[in-house]
C-alpha cells in the first residue's frame, strides 16, 4: 500500500488535526509508530488497516507497542521517506494556522508567538537526512510544547480575566461607596448633584424635582432618641426606594431631608408623592427595649417639574418653595410648584 499524504496543505492539516485528538480520546500513546498508524487511519487511504483499527477500537483493545510496532512494520515502514515529508508539510501547516488564530486571538500575546514561531521553525528545517522516527519524534515534542505552552497562556488569560474582574468588582464597590449616603443606602447628595448634571444635558423628556421633608422630626428625636430617630430614616429611605420607579434617583438631600429626581411630567410625579405619603403613614417601628412603637411618620413634599431654559438651582428653589407652602399649609402633603 502507499501512505498518501495530500498535496493540498490545508486537507493534510486537517488530518493531523483529526488524527491527534483520535489518539488522546483513545488513550493511544502518541509514540511515533501511533501517530504514523492513526494518520494513514484518518485518510480512509488503507482499507486493510482501517479494518483493523477500527475492530480494534471496538474490543477496546488496549494499543500494546508490540502491536503498534507490527502494524507499523506491515502498513507503514516501506514508505519511511514519503510520510516523512508529508508530516513535515502537514505539521508546519497545523503550527501555522495555530499560530494565526492565536495572532487574531490576542495581540500582545507576545510570548507565545515567539514560542509557537520557535516550533515552526524547528519542523520547517531540512528534514531529509533525519529518520521518520526523529520526525515523529519531533511532531510529539512540538504538540506537547504547544499544549503546554498554550496551557499556560491560558491560565495567564484565566488569571488576568480575574484581576480584571475583581478590579471592576472593587471600582464598582468604590462607586457604590462615593455615591451612597453610608445610613439610609440611597444615593448622596454627590450622586444627586450628578444625576442633576446628566439630566440637564440631555434635554430630552420629562424631568420632575420632588423634595421630601419629614415633619416635626425634632420631636420625634426628642421623643424616642436619635437612634430610633435613624432607624426611621432608614425607614423611609427603603420606602421611597420600593416606590420609586428603577430609573428614579433616591437621594438623602441632608439630615431629615430627601429629594427624588424622577424621569416623568409632574402630574406623575405628585401621583408618586402621594403613594409615598400614604406609605410612611404606615410605617411602623418598634423600639426594641421598650416596646415603645413608633407611627404616623408624616413628610411634606415640593414637586416642580423642569421648565424650558431653567437652571438646576432655579428648578431646587421652586421646590423647595412648594415644599415650605405644604408645611404652611399643615404638613403631610404634597405641593406642586407653580
Ligand atoms: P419640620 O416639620 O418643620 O420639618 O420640623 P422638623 O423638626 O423636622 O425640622 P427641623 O429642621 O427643626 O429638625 C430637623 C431634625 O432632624 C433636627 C435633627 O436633629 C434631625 N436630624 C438631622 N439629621 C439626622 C440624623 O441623621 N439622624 C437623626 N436621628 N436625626 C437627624
Ligand atoms: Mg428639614
Ligand atoms: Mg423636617
Amino acid at each position: 500500500m502507499t501512505i498518501y499524504f495530500p498535496a493540498d496543505v490545508q486537507l493534510a492539516s486537517r488530518y493531523v488535526k483529526q488524527a491527534i485528538p483520535l489518539m488522546v480520546t483513545n488513550g493511544i500513546a502518541p509514540n511515533p509508530c501511533n501517530f504514523a498508524l492513526w494518520f494513514i487511519y484518518v485518510t480512509n487511504r488503507d482499507q486493510e488497516l482501517k479494518k483493523i483499527l477500527d475492530q480494534m477500537l471496538e474490543e477496546k483493545k488496549i494499543f500494546t507497542e508490540e502491536t503498534c510496532r507490527n502494524l507499523y512494520k506491515k502498513y507503514v515502514f516501506k514508505d519511511e521517506v514519503n510520510l516523512q515529508e508529508g508530516l513535515q508539510v502537514s505539521l508546519t501547516s497545523v503550527l501555522r494556522e495555530l499560530m494565526g488564530s492565536v495572532n487574531k486571538a490576542k495581540d500582545g500575546a507576545d510570548d507565545f508567538q515567539r514560542s509557537l514561531e520557535q516550533s515552526l521553525e524547528s519542523v520547517s528545517g531540512d528534514l531529509t537526512s533525519s529518520s521518520l522516527e526523529d520526525t515523529i519524534k519531533l511532531l510529539i515534542q512540538t504538540t506537547q510544547t504547544i499544549k503546554s505552552v498554550t496551557g499556560d497562556f491560558q491560565d495567564q488569560l484565566e488569571s488576568a480575566e480575574n484581576e480584571i474582574i475583581e478590579l471592576r468588582r472593587r471600582l464598582h464597590e468604590e462607586e457604590q461607596h462615593t455615591n451612597v449616603d453610608a445610613l439610609t443606602q440611597v444615593g448622596n447628595r454627590r450622586a444627586f448633584d450628578k444625576r442633576m448634571i446628566e439630566l440637564f444635558q440631555n434635554k430630552k423628556g420629562y424631568m420632575t424635582l420632588v423634595l421630601i421633608d419629614l415633619d416635626n422630626f425634632k420631636k420625634l428625636n426628642d421623643t424616642y432618641g436619635h437612634l430610633m430617630g435613624d432607624k426611621v430614616l432608614q425607614g423611609v429611605g427603603k420606602t421611597l426606594q420600593n416606590i420609586c420607579p428603577k430609573n428614579a434617583l433616591v437621594a438623602r438631600y441632608g439630615g431629615e431631608e430627601f429629594v427624588l429626581l424622577l424621569e416623568v411630567s409632574q402630574e406623575a410625579a405628585y401621583q408618586i408623592a402621594e403613594t409615598i405619603r400614604a406609605s410612611l403613614k404606615k410605617l411602623i417601628l418598634k423600639k426594641k427595649n421598650s416596646g415603645q412603637i413608633i407611627e404616623n411618620i408624616t413628610a411634606s413634599f415640593g414637586v416642580a417639574q423642569k421648565i424650558e431654559g431653567e437652571f438646576p438651582d432655579q428648578l431646587i428653589e421652586r421646590a423647595d418653595k412648594a415644599l415650605y407652602t405644604a408645611k404652611e399649609n399643615g404638613r403631610d402633603r404634597v405641593q406642586v410648584a407653580n
